[in-house]
């Protein structure tokens, strides 16, 4: 089964991701969890990312397209995927195509998280993750039995720099820009799916998976 999950930044992507992946025991692609380890890691990668991902803009098409590549062109994503972040323009979205075509695959659904502003930013205000395992949590919404600690590896939960909300604000401004264009291919491939965001995490899945059942 091949993914891809779109949706505005903090629309809930990453939380469905992990519910969808542990469920169909496929594997999760997320290209903003990828460049935050490169940073973490302080490669050459992560370095260029950085200034980009903390400026609230996107990492360059050619970068992210060929980390994108590079991945998929593994074998332990062969049988399936899902991609969270991924295609975030219809320039990445084609791109995504050919990378699938040369390899006889395509994606199977798309769904689009749709949630309101004023939740968007409430749940972002809140977010907190884990800096060290990339583990993720809600402050109101899911928040850590260990307070401002990561329950799975103990370390201190941050707010994301890119969080703040005047960062926020640009970033919803670009994926405002750019989401028409490839909601509108997707559903011209008669893939696209849009799901009601604005509920809890657990009834967005079931909704997901109720979509799921017949690929
Ligand atoms: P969110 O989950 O809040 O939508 P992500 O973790 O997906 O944020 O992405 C964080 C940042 O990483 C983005 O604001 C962008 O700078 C960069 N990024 C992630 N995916 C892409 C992509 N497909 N193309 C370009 N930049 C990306
Ligand atoms: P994205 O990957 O799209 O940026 P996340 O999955 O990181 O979004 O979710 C953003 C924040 O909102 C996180 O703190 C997460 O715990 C919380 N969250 C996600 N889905 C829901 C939901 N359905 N209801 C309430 N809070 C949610
Ligand atoms: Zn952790």
């Amino acid at each position: 089964m091949k993914i891809v999950l779109l949706g505005a930044p903090g629309a809930g992507k990453g939380t469905q991701a992990k519910l969808i992946c542990e469920y169909f025991n496929i594997p999760h692609i997320s290209t903003g969890d990828i460049f935050r380890a490169q940073i973490k890691e302080k490669t050459a990668l992560g370095i260029k990312a950085k200034e980009f991902i903390e400026s609230g803009n996107l990492v360059p098409d050619d970068i992210t397209v060929s980390i994108i590549k590079e991945t998929l062109n593994q074998k332990q994503y062969n049988d399936g995927f899902l991609l969270d972040g991924f295609p975030r323009n219809i320039y990445q979205a084609k791109k995504l195509d050919l990378i699938l075509v040369e390899k006889r695959q395509f994606i199977d659904k798309v769904f689009l998280i749709d949630v309101s502003k004023n939740i968007i930013l409430e749940r972002i205000a809140g977010r907190r993750f884990c800096g060290q395992c990339g583990a993720s949590y809600h402050i109101k919404f899911n928040p850590s039995k260990y307070g401002d600690k990561c329950e799975v590896c103990g370390s201190i939960l941050m707010h994301r720099y890119d969080d703040k909300e005047n960062i926020v604000l640009d970033r919803l401004e670009i994926y405002n820009k750019s989401i028409q264009p490839i909601v509108s291919y997707y559903k011209q491939l008669g893939i696209l799916q849009t799901i009601q965001g604005n509920a809890d995490a657990k009834d967005i899945f079931y909704n997901i998976c109720s979509f799921l059942k017949a690929v």
